[in-house]
């Protein structure tokens, strides 16, 4: 076995890519390869099988989707006959679409000539079987389950594959998909290249290696455990309860928070609290926390990364990425509901574009902190991480500054000194709008979220899959309703913005007010690409905003 570190210095240009590879490469708005694709894409181009460790972020789907789409470039200059000549698992069905939307994207200036298809969603019926041989793909994406079905219901032949990839093959093991694995394993030629990536290198993707790969070159990415300072900026601002709320009320209304948010508070009601009181002014949150059906939370970042809407609630008292349901082996035994594996869990469904990370709570630790900020910058992102600091929580922020400093002496968590003097105007609606969300409301939400989402869950979803474009209208930021609506809240007239506010918030001296319809995810959206470019006119990332107090720019 040979081991090679992820190091290069190569650039897309210098990969020996199709125009049209490199135009599509362009248009994502990918510069330069991650390290991982900087590794992996000419050794796969080479012919070499290949074992990825990266965890999801590093632009691994990227590292085998640019040889995939080159190889078939290639081969189609031959002029050979149409075949399937690469197929792609994973363990999800949502990260299969992600997959196939990412090769959808790379393939958008030779789509004639490179088709994938993502048939995890289907059935295994005869009008699938017509579906594949329409439209002839070249690249077929699928969870090991639905790949075998449709092989044994023979549906697609894979005799003419040249690359296999097993994504998340750590995941697609501890999920008890093994023996489906091993089963696709048999329908494929006896040559072929081969590529797996996984987030670790247990003994069962050791053992996985053993039988997938032949030499494989292993790349392992080491990466730090959070963006550095140039691309990630932390502050924070000393606030107390109620300071808290009117602080993200103006952050959030006035727009001086720009592109997708997530908000982290420490406990699931907190969740509930925070909703209700920025529903109030009409700003429309979704809450994400681990007593939720992991197949909502699931759909919901899916819908986040898809920009339905801009803000997320998140409490992170259990890691949300990762899977809370037994795995499959255990379906079937004695008083087990049996879980659906393909749709069940959300990891490897990354939030994507995050501009901004608040920390509505400090978090009660460092590990938590690392975790939360590493939501934002990802890749080669920029990303801002604001916490709310009051006199109780000051210990906890200090210990994670003294960790992050490491001993240098460069202040870490910048102070982002909030006049709370000049949103004075503010504070009367803020207060009244927090204290209307009482702890019977706080119960009453919570409940009647679970009981919405557990009903789109197992009520709706035989029908969701057959009517894919429906799912999208189940909207997981609607409003709950359990606090008496107050109209006058929605609007913030004019006279409450300080002038160094209007000017922050792009607003010209003609009236008006900010209305509800200003906030985001009630009417067009934006691509979330171009979205998180806006993130560039970030006050909060441009430090623009510190002219609302000078003393914060250092
Ligand atoms: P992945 O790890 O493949 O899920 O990719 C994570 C995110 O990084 C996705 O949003 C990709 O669009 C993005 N990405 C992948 N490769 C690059 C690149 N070379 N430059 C910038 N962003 C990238």
């Amino acid at each position: 076995m040979e081991e090679e570190q992820a190091e290069s210095t190569l650039q897309f240009h210098d990969m020996e890519l199709d125009e049209r590879l490199l135009k599509a490469i362009a248009k994502l708005g990918w510069t330069e390869p991650s390290a991982i694709q900087e590794a992996a894409i000419p050794l796969m181009l080479e012919g070499r099988d290949v074992l990825i460790k990266a965890r999801t972020g590093s632009g691994k789907t990227g590292a085998f989707a640019i040889p995939i789409i080159q190889k078939i470039l290639n081969a189609k200059q031959g002029a050979t006959e149409q075949a399937i000549r690469a197929l792609v698992l994973a363990p999800f069905r949502e990260l299969c679409k992600q997959i196939n939307a990412n090769i959808a994207q790379l393939t958008c200036k030779c789509s004639k000539d490179v088709k994938s298809m993502d048939v995890s969603q289907w059935d295994t019926g005869e009008a699938q079987r017509s579906l594949i041989s329409i439209q002839q793909p070249d690249i077929i994406v699928a969870t090991p389950a639905k790949a075998l079905m449709h092989l044994k219901n023979k549906n697609m032949v894979l005799d003419q594959l040249e690359i296999l990839i097993i994504d998340e093959a750590d995941h697609i093991l501890s999920s008890g998909y093994e023996e489906d694995l091993k089963a696709v394993l048999k329908y494929l030629p006896k040559v072929h290249q081969s590529a797996l990536a996984s987030a670790t290198l247990s003994d069962d993707v050791t053992e996985l290696k053993r039988l997938a790969l032949r030499r494989p070159a292993v790349l392992k990415l080491e990466e730090p455990e959070m963006a550095p300072a140039s691309q990630l900026t932390h502050y924070h601002i000393g606030a107390e309860e109620e300071e808290k709320a009117v602080i993200l009320y103006v952050l959030l209304k006035l727009h001086l928070v720009r592109g997708k948010t997530i908000v982290f508070v420490n406990t699931v009601d907190r969740c509930y609290k925070l909703k209700l009181y920025l529903e109030q002014f009409n700003i429309p949150t979704c809450v994400l926390n681990s007593e939720l059906p992991a197949a909502a939370r699931c759909h919901s970042v899916a819908q986040f990364n898809e920009g339905l809407y801009d803000i997320i609630i998140a409490s992170d008292e259990k890691n949300l990425e990762q899977p809370d349901e037994a795995p499959s082996t255990s379906k079937g035994k004695k008083g087990t509901r049996k879980k659906d594996k393909e749709a069940g869990v959300s990891r490897g469904i990354d939030f994507q574009f995050v501009s901004n990370v608040i920390n509505f709570d400090f978090p009660k630790d460092i590990k938590p902190y690392i975790h939360r900020v590493g939501r934002t910058a990802r890749g080669k992102n920029k990303g801002t991480a604001l916490s709310f600091v009051s006199i109780n929580e000051r210990p906890l922020m200090e210990k994670v500054e003294e960790y992050l400093r490491g001993g240098s002496n460069e202040t870490v968590i910048k102070a982002f000194q909030f006049k709370m003097e000049e949103v004075e105007g503010f504070r009367y609606r803020a207060r009244d709008a927090w204290r209307a969300v009482t702890r019977i409301a706080v119960r009453e939400a919570r409940l009647k979220e679970i009981k919405q989402e557990i009903f789109n869950c197992e009520k709706l979803k035989t029908f969701f899959e057959d009517n894919p474009k429906d799912l999208q209208s189940l909207r997981h930021d609607k409003a709950l309703h359990v606090v008496k609506k107050m109209p006058h809240m929605a609007d913030v007239p004019e006279y409450l913005v300080p002038p160094t506010l209007k000017r922050l918030a792009g607003i010209s001296s003609r009236r008006r007010k900010w209305r509800s319809d200003d906030a985001k995810g009630s009417g067009r959206q934006k691509p979330a690409e171009a979205k998180f470019q806006a993130k560039r006119r970030n006050p909060l990332l441009s430090m623009e905003f510190s002219g609302f107090s000078k003393k914060t720019k250092k």
